[in-house]
C-alpha cells in the first residue's frame, strides 16, 4: 500500500512517500517461497523475558535469546540510540535466525533493515555511501499531521500502471473536491475519466504505483479503510459520506533514506521503485535532518529508533569500521546488530589479526551475544520445526537419522536434505519420508567435509590453481 503526501516549507516541496516496502519487500520472498528462516515468528520469550524451549520457532539457545530479547524492549522504549550488538558463534548456531526474531518481536512499526556485508561491495556506490543508505533506511520518522478536505482544493493523482485491464493506461489527473465528497466517489471519478470504464463500489482495480501529489485528499485518499491495496490489486470501498469532512490526524512513517531520495531526485517518490538511489549529496541530508529535528521539537514529528542488521560483518573493511565507529555517535542512529562465525581473523584490508576480524576499538563499545552449538535434541527439535513448515511428513526414526546426520556434518545440511527426501519419498508415493529415502539423499549430495574429501582425492583432474595448498583454502 502506498501513502503519498507532501509537506511545504522552506520553499521547497518535500514530498514524502510512505510506502510499506519493508513489509512488502519481506512478503515478496516469504509469499510464495519457505525461505530459510520463514519458521521463526519471534524470540520465543515469557514475560519475564525467559526464554521458553521451544516457541515461536526457535529452539534452545536461551541465553542468546534472553539478550536478543533485552536489546528488543531497549529498542521499544525507544530511548536509546548508537548502541551496537555482535552476535557470535560458530555457523549453523542460529546467528541470523536470532537478529530475524528480533525483527519479528519489534513488528512492523519498527524499522529493521538487514543486509549482508558483502552486499555493501557489489553496490555502484561507495562502500561509505551504501551504509549510510542502510543507516538512515533503519530510522523512522513518524509525522503526525491533521487531515482535513477543503472544498474546491485541487488534487491530482497519477496512475502509472494498467488499470482495469484497460491495457498500459498511464495518467495524470487533476480534480476539484466538491462538497461532501468521499475519498471513493472522487478515487472512482478520476479512474473512471481517465479509463472511460465504470468503476463500481467492491470492483478490483490494479493500480500498483498511484501517487497523490498535492496536499491531504491525495494523502486520505491511500487510507487502509477506504484504500485496500494488495501487492498485486487495488479494491475501492465504500467511505461514509461527510467521512472526509471530519478533522483528524493522521500519523505517517517513512524512513530517513525515503526521504532523502525522494528529495535528491527529480523523479521525486519513484525513485523509491526504480531502485536507482545513487549517492545523495550530504547538503541534501543535513537539511533533511536539521528540518526533522525542528519538526521533533514542533512535536510534529518523532524519530523511531529502528534496527540495522548486518551479517558476516567480518566482511567489512577497515574504512567501514571506522564508519560505523563515527556513524554510531550520531543521536540518529539506529540500533546496530552483527552477526559473525569468525574467531581471530585478519581485519580485511589490514594485516592485524584481531577477534572475529573486527578493530578492537569497535569491539570495545560493543554488547557481545554468544551463540553455542546445539544438542543432539535440539537439532532433531528445529529439522522437525522446518518439516512442519516445509509441509513435510517424516518418520520418527528417519528424524533421528536426520538428526544424526545433522550433528556430525551441519544443521544447514540437514535442513536441506529434508526437501529432497521429500521428493522421492513422493515419486514412491509414499506419505511420509522414511530413513532409506534420507540415506539415498545423503548419498546423492555430499556435504562440505565429503566434497572436500572428494576434491583431495581428484584435485589433480580439475582446473584450477595448482598452489593452492590445505590450509590456504578461501572461507
Ligand atoms: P552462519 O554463521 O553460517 O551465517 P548462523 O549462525 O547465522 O550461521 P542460521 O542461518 O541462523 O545460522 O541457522 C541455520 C538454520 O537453522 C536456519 O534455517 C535457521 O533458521 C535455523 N535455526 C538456527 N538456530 C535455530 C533455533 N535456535 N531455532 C530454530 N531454528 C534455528
Amino acid at each position: 500500500m502506498l501513502e503519498t503526501f507532501s509537506v511545504e516549507f522552506s520553499g521547497v516541496l518535500f514530498v514524502v512517500s510512505s510506502i510499506k516496502a519493508k513489509v512488502e519487500v519481506k512478503d515478496l520472498t516469504r509469499v510464495e517461497r519457505i525461505g530459510a528462516h520463514s519458521h521463526i515468528r519471534g524470540l520465543g520469550l515469557n514475560d519475564l523475558l525467559e526464554a521458553r524451549l521451544n516457541s515461536e520457532g526457535m529452539v534452545g539457545q536461551e541465553e542468546a535469546r534472553r539478550a536478543a530479547g533485552m536489546i528488543c524492549e531497549m529498542i521499544k522504549e525507544g530511548k536509546i540510540a548508537g548502541r551496537a550488538v555482535l552476535i557470535a558463534g560458530q555457523p549453523g548456531t542460529g546467528k541470523t535466525a536470532i537478529a530475524m526474531a528480533m525483527a519479528q518481536s519489534l513488528g512492523h512499526d519498527t524499522p529493521f533493515t538487514s543486509i549482508s556485508a558483502s552486499e555493501i561491495f557489489s553496490l555502484e556506490m561507495s562502500r561509505t555511501e551504501a551504509l549510510t543508505h542502510a543507516f538512515r533506511r533503519s530510522i523512522g520518522v513518524r509525522i503526525k499531521e491533521e487531515a482535513e478536505v477543503i472544498e474546491g482544493e485541487v488534487v491530482e493523482i497519477q496512475i502509472d500502471r494498467p488499470v482495469c485491464g484497460s491495457g498500459s493506461k498511464v495518467g495524470k489527473l487533476t480534480m476539484k473536491t466538491t462538497e461532501m465528497e468521499t475519498i471513493y466517489d472522487l478515487g472512482a471519478k478520476m479512474i473512471e475519466s481517465l479509463t472511460k470504464e465504470k468503476v463500481q463500489e467492491g470492483d478490483v482495480i490494479h493500480i500498483d504505483k498511484l501517487t497523490g501529489r498535492i496536499s491531504k485528499l491525495g494523502r486520505s485518499f491511500s487510507r487502509a479503510r477506504d484504500f485496500d491495496a494488495t501487492a498485486a490489486n487495488t479494491r475501492f470501498v465504500s467511505c461514509p459520506e461527510g467521512e472526509l469532512q471530519k478533522h483528524k490526524e493522521v500519523v505517517h512513517t517513512v524512513s530517513l533514506h525515503e526521504i532523502d531520495v525522494i528529495n535528491s531526485r527529480h523523479q521525486g517518490f519513484l525513485a523509491l521503485f526504480s531502485g536507482e538511489t545513487g549517492e545523495i549529496k550530504p547538503e541534501v541530508r543535513d537539511q533533511i535532518d536539521a528540518k526533522i529535528a525542528e519538526w521533533c521539537l514542533e512535536k510534529k514529528a518523532e524519530l523511531v529508533p529502528g534496527v540495522l542488521f548486518i551479517d558476516e560483518v567480518h566482511m567489512l573493511d577497515l574504512e567501514c569500521f571506522s564508519f560505523l565507529n563515527r556513524a554510531l555517535e550520531n543521536k540518529m542512529a539506529p540500533i546496530l546488530v552483527m552477526a559473525t562465525n569468525r574467531g581471530i581473523t585478519k581485519v580485511r584490508g589490514t594485516n592485524y589479526k584481531s577477534p572475529h576480524g573486527m578493530p578492537l576499538d569497535l569491539l570495545d563499545r560493543l554488547l557481545i551475544i554468544t551463540t553455542r552449538p546445539y544438542t543432539n535434541d535440539e537439532i532433531r527439535l528445529i529439522l522437525s520445526i522446518r518439516c512442519e513448515e516445509e509441509d513435510v511428513k517424516m518418520e520418527s526414526a528417519a528424524l533421528d537419522v536426520l538428526a544424526k546426520i545433522s550433528a556430525e556434518t551441519s544443521l544447514r545440511y540437514g535442513i536441506q536434505l529434508i526437501t529432497t527426501a521429500s521428493i522421492i519419498c513422493y515419486r514412491r508415493n509414499d506419505e511420509a519420508v522414511s530413513v532409506s529415502d534420507v540415506e539415498r539423499v545423503y548419498s546423492l549430495f555430499v556435504d562440505e567435509a565429503r566434497s572436500t574429501q572428494f576434491l583431495r582425492e581428484y584435485q589433480n583432474d580439475f582446473l584450477g590453481d595448482e598452489n593452492v595448498l590445505d590450509g590456504d583454502m578461501v572461507m
